[in-house]
């Protein structure tokens, strides 16, 4: 079986199976990451995964999983966040609503 090496924060230097191994790609481009639970202290750990990593895995049957954002969070990134004006508005209007 094959056996890739990585790192526990905790425990140091560690041997993974494929199968212990979730590769993540973000889909609005923001990175591959993998990720896995150490098999020694049970810490779930995640790391960048570059475009070799990436390659090798699928090799071995084990694509990226995709993940995309919902469309909301992409919306609320472009608007700017609430302010104080923001919320006193809101508290106009709530106001005039009574
Ligand atoms: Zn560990």
């Amino acid at each position: 079986m094959v056996r890739v090496k990585s790192r526990c924060w905790r425990c140091g230097e560690i041997s993974l199976s494929l199968q212990d191994i979730i590769l993540v790609e973000h889909g609005d481009g923001e990175g591959t990451f993998y990720t896995f639970i150490c098999g020694t202290c049970g810490g779930a750990q995640a790391y960048p995964a570059d475009a070799r990593f990436v390659d090798f895995m699928r090799m071995n049957g084990a694509p990226p999983v995709i993940l995309n954002p919902p469309i909301e969070y992409k919306e609320a990134r472009e608007e700017p966040p609430l302010s104080w004006d923001d919320l006193l508005d809101l508290h106009l209007l709530l106001e005039e609503g009574r």
